[in-house]
């Protein structure tokens, strides 16, 4: 749930019910009482405060993105979020939080902070508080059963006493420390960020390195920064096939052609005036020849060229030497992971090896004695293991050696004595399967044995069980067994483990808002992360709706995703049109 220093206190209803006018009412009573109340309320996505024809409007109308106006008595700041609506969270912070006791929001009901739900038998719609744990009292004109405090919707009084109590009290708890909060939480309970950052806060850089050809360098990791040893392009040279013509020499009726100049050869003599050199792209530009007009704008009889009264400034089409990298530039930091565009920029610069990071040896084991090896005639009550697969891949994507030590059996001296020599022979090890709570106890006691192991829980879905230490200083990650969970657990916390020792600095998955176009089930408290698949509307839009069904053993669900639709833990089910974070998974599978 969203945690503030201000006592945050909603009102949730169906419309209809009539929130605005009843908090209309509400306020002078909490003013009097001495409250300073901030007001949220959230509107539908055009609403405007400004009016047509208002100095703020016209100047917001004429591109200002934020606009601040204020006289005497008050000032309001209007931002513009025309790429995504601002979050919750931030939103919150925009108030003065010294110069108010509580804030107030009206709507938001998707948003996990207490909330008194306000019903009116006469609107005729469900109760809302049998499905949503931040409802912390009713007030309705009808009778209902409840632990929850009742009030009347119609005893304004009655609901200002209870905010002011609220209030009260969210002060007087905030004040004493905070002993409850380890009472509910077991200790290996954590959110997303608070593994994620155990994991990176235990895991170190790997410093071994290796020279390498470029072209077996693909998703490897510079040891060292590079510069480049020559100037790129290493002379001028042209941009086009056409002219080369002296910029000071641009009045003539028409030039004589000297030379032929294809790339690859040169023109050796410096250009006098009345002369040009036809010239092919990327040869370089003679002496003085410093202006290229293209061969379409050229009329070429015999060794006379013209161009036809074409506008020509000097210099023009001509890419001058090191104007892509100067020699002795800094080309690459080091610790840069090498894609593409760089495999192409290194050789660029002459560079035929590299000192590159040596690639990190990651040991595989998948557990369970219902897995078996795909190949195998299928026998009774077995599965075909998937898990270690999919984590080739990943681990291939991200240029790994793959220690495979094949499917272990559950039998606790197996166990340890494979997880033993793996933590001799490799960097890193994962398993999948066999860590959560229902497991026969091999995994975990095998675990327990080599020491130095935790088992979390991770305030998400897919993927709650996780358990992550050291085997002989070696970091070792215990995967939930479902496949689905094996994928997204890599995700969040093996790959940004992985390219920390790989030496990639702070690396962070893209993400990006989107707009949901079907409703998304998830509970607040935890992370959800549904397979999504994404798409541009004819706006521009980014719009997403799941792959359809989400159960943790649907790995098909990862197969038609395009992405991973992430729903904070204090968002609760997400109706359809609204915004969600979405992370691409193109480059990461
Ligand atoms: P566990 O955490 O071991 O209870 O496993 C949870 C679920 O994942 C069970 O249905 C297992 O059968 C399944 N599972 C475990 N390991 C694998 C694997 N290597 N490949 C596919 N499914 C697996
Ligand atoms: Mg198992």
């Amino acid at each position: 749930m969203i945690q503030t220093r201000l006592p945050l206190l909603g009102f949730a209803a169906y419309s209809g019910t009539g929130k605005t006018t009843l908090l209309e009412a509400l306020l002078p009573k909490l003013t009097d009482a001495g409250l300073r109340v901030g007001m949220l309320k959230h509107a539908h996505h055009n609403f405007d405060v400004d009016k047509p024809g208002k100095d703020s409007f016209r100047l917001r109308k004429a591109g200002a993105s934020q606009m601040l106006i204020s006289s005497r008595n008050r000032y309001a700041l209007m931002t513009e979020t025309p790429d995504a609506e601002a979050q919750f969270e931030y939103l919150l912070t925009r108030f003065e939080h010294d110069t108010l006791d509580v804030i107030l929001v009206e709507g938001c009901k998707n948003i996990a902070f207490p909330k008194i739900e306000l019903h009116r038998e006469a609107i005729d719609k469900p109760w809302l508080h049998p499905h949503d744990t931040n409802i912390i009292a009713v007030a309705s004109d009808q009778q209902v059963e409840t632990v929850l405090p009742t009030l009347d919707i119609n005893n304004l009084q009655q609901i200002a006493d209870f905010v002011l109590d609220y209030v009260n009290n969210y002060q007087a708890a905030a004040t004493t420390p905070a002993a409850s909060c380890c009472d509910i939480l077991s200790p290996a309970m954590f959110s997303v960020e608070q593994g994620q950052q155990k994991i990176l806060d235990a895991v170190n850089v790997q410093n071994l390195s290796e020279s390498l050809a470029v072209e077996k360098c693909y998703q490897r990791v510079l040891a060292n920064a590079v510069h480049s040893p020559i100037n790129v392009p290493a002379y001028t040279n042209s941009a086009m096939d056409g002219y080369a013509i002296r910029g000071d020499d641009l009045e003539a009726q028409d030039y004589q052609v000297v030379a032929q100049v294809m790339a690859g050869y040169a023109y050796q003599k410096p250009l006098q005036k009345g002369q040009a050199v036809k010239i092919m792209t990327g040869a370089p530009t003679p002496e003085n020849g410093d202006t290229v007009v293209m061969r379409e704008q050229a009329e070429q009889s015999g060794d006379r060229v013209s161009f036809g009264g074409a506008s020509i400034s000097a210099g023009q089409n001509v890419r001058q030497a090191g104007e892509d990298l100067a020699a002795s530039q800094l080309v690459f930091e080091a610790n840069t992971r090498i894609l593409s565009a760089e495999m192409g920029m290194l050789a660029s610069i002459g560079l035929a090896n590299i000192d590159v990071k040596r690639q990190l040896k990651v040991a595989i084991f998948s557990t369970g004695d219902e897995v078996q090896s795909p190949g195998d005639a299928f026998k009774a009550n077995t599965i075909y293991d998937s898990n270690r697969y999919s984590l080739m891949g990943l681990l291939q994507n991200l240029n790994c050696e793959i220690l495979d030590y094949g499917i272990l059996e559950d039998d606790q001296d197996t166990i340890v004595s494979a997880l033993s020599k793996a933590a001799i022979e490799a960097d890193v090890i994962l398993t999948s399967g066999g860590v959560s709570v229902g497991d026969a106890d091999y995994v975990k006691h095998a675990l327990e044995a080599l020491g130095e192991i935790n088992f979390w829980r991770i305030n998400m879905r897919p993927g709650r069980p996780l358990a992550f230490g050291k085997i002989s200083d070696k970091p070792f990650f215990g995967l939930p067994g479902n496949p689905v969970a094996v994928m997204v657990s890599f995700l969040n916390f093996v790959e940004p483990a992985l390219r920390k020792m790989q030496g990639e600095v702070n690396w962070q998955p893209v993400k990006m808002p989107a707009i949901a176009t079907e409703p998304l089930r998830s509970r607040q408290g935890r992370t959800e992360f549904s397979r999504g698949v994404y798409t541009q509307d004819e706006q521009g839009r980014i719009l997403v709706r799941t792959t359809g069904k989400q159960g943790s053993g649907i790995l098909r669900s990862m197969s038609e995703a395009n992405c991973i639709i992430e729903i904070a833990p204090w968002v609760d089910n997400v109706k359809e049109g609204e915004q969600v974070t979405i992370v691409p998974l193109q480059g990461r599978l």
